[in-house]
């Protein structure tokens, strides 16, 4: 299903700051804010290996599968490679409401280093309309807990 861009599902945007930590929507892990722009906020969190059982998982061949061709998503393809210090991110769109990867090829960015930099200029192509949030993965946006981090640098 796609999201509405008419701003019909608009969320009011929290005053977030790089280094905060936020909890979104069921997710038990934190999320860290590496950049704000003015209706976007990026967020990272490092891949646990809870999330590697649960994506790996969802490429394993069910019992009923019936070879190539079957109907299961994931069943015959590879899954993405999270080993070692694979990142998560995930961007924050305040005026349509949802949050997600971009709508890239693969749905990364840069060198999957994620730093405040890369962030930064991700978001910088995110407010010149050159990429949004994927339409094929995104998730309504619900922010949960924020935890201002003290002395945090004021949002751009
Ligand atoms: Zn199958």
């Amino acid at each position: 299903m796609r999201y509405p861009t008419d701003g019909s599902a608009a969320v009011a945007a929290l005053p977030l700051a790089v280094g905060d930590t936020v909890r979104l929507d069921v997710d038990p892990n934190p999320w860290t804010v590496t950049a704000v722009s003015a209706h976007f906020a990026a967020v990272t969190r490092p891949v646990t290996d809870r999330d590697r059982e649960e994506i790996y998982a969802e490429y394993d061949a069910p019992d009923d599968c019936d070879g190539e061709g079957c109907a299961h998503l994931g069943c015959h393809s590879d899954p993405p490679n999270l080993e070692g210090d694979t990142i998560f991110y995930s961007v924050l769109d305040w005026r349509n409401g949802v949050r997600g990867p971009c709508d890239r090829i693969g749905q990364g960015w840069g060198d999957g280093t994620y730093t405040e930099a890369e962030c930064a200029a991700m978001l910088a192509a995110f407010e010149a309309g050159q990429v949004r949030v994927s339409q094929r993965n995104w998730t309504a946006l619900a922010v949960g807990q924020h935890h201002p981090v003290s002395g945090s640098r004021p949002a751009r």
